[in-house]
């Protein structure tokens, strides 16, 4: 079994987003935070620190928890209008009875760098230019860095969100792969994935994905990134019982996750420089 770590691809990856930061004004990413989640907080200041080790500048645009879907569509509007900021990031969760799909709708497509404006998603669909979702697009990344092959062969991704299964089903279909969508109501998950050259794991569910869910050989890709008691990250596939089985599979921490990251930044220096 071989195990796709995600580190070097990020590296390169961030050296590409520095380079093309390097090249223009100095790029400006906005991430539009309302909650008081520790991790989501957490994961924010990742992509600030990141985001300064290429070169980019990145204002954190804290309303709190209590902001009102007024509020954050709001600002939304403002910095999508204003000319120094060139990637914005709406972060969730967000307080009860504030709408993702809706507010994302406030965030301007060319400075939509983690593909959340339900027209960037309608663009990809169509096969049009959009920014896709970080997340999803990592997971194209790690399979292209690793060549495994995708036209006509059987990929199975398990989880339907917006912003991680149905980016991502999309840009499987673009590569002439033959998609398959589970999800929560899916009946018996196993004899679905089973059939999968690549499956892909997006559940948020710890330990989902077990050895009886893999095809031997298959490439398993695992997005799913879910605390654990001590304090750390685990995925939804069981990576040891899976290993013997499985052809590759993506650690958690260490595989889509740096992908993820270094991939918002090079969204945001493309859309410094698009004309
Ligand atoms: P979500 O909760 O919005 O969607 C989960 C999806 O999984 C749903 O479509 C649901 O139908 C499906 N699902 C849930 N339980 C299932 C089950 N038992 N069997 C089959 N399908 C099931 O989550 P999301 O935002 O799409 O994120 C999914 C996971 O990916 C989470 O663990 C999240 O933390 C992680 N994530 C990781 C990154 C990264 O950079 N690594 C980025 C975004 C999300």
């Amino acid at each position: 079994m071989r195990t796709l770590s995600g580190r070097d691809l990020a590296a390169a990856i961030r050296a590409q987003a520095e380079a093309e930061a390097a090249a223009g004004p100095q790029p400006r990413l906005a991430v539009v935070v309302a909650t008081a989640d520790e991790a989501s907080l957490w994961y924010v200041r990742s992509i600030a620190k990141a985001a300064a080790g290429v070169g980019i500048a990145c204002d954190v645009v804290d309303l709190g928890p209590d902001a009102s879907p007024d509020q954050i569509g709001e600002t939304l509007s403002r910095l999508s209008a204003d000319p120094n900021v060139h990637g914005l990031i709406m972060q969730t969760p967000l307080p009860a009875g504030a709408s993702a799909q809706e507010l994302a709708a406030a965030i301007d497509p060319r400075k939509d760098v983690d593909g959340a404006n339900p027209l960037s998603l309608g663009r990809l669909a169509a096969g049009l230019p959009a920014f896709a979702p970080a997340t999803a697009a990592a997971v194209m990344a790690l399979l292209d860095h690793y060549e495994v092959e995708l036209p006509g062969r059987r990929a199975v991704v398990v989880g339907r969100s917006t912003v991680v299964g149905k980016p991502l089903a999309h840009l499987l279909l673009d590569r002439h792969a033959t998609v398959t969508v589970a999800h929560s109501r899916t009946r018996d998950l196993a004899s679905v994935t089973s059939t999968a050259d690549v499956l892909v794991a997006a559940a948020g569910r710890a330990g989902l994905i077990g050895a009886g869910h893999v095809a031997p050989g298959a490439v398993v890709i695992d997005v799913g990134t879910n605390p654990t008691d001590d304090g750390g990250l685990t995925g939804d596939v069981d990576f040891e019982a899976v290993s013997p089985v499985a052809g590759a599979l993506t650690p958690v921490p260490g595989g889509v996750g740096p992908v993820t990251t270094a991939l918002l930044l090079r969204h945001t220096a493309r859309a410094a420089n698009l004309p």
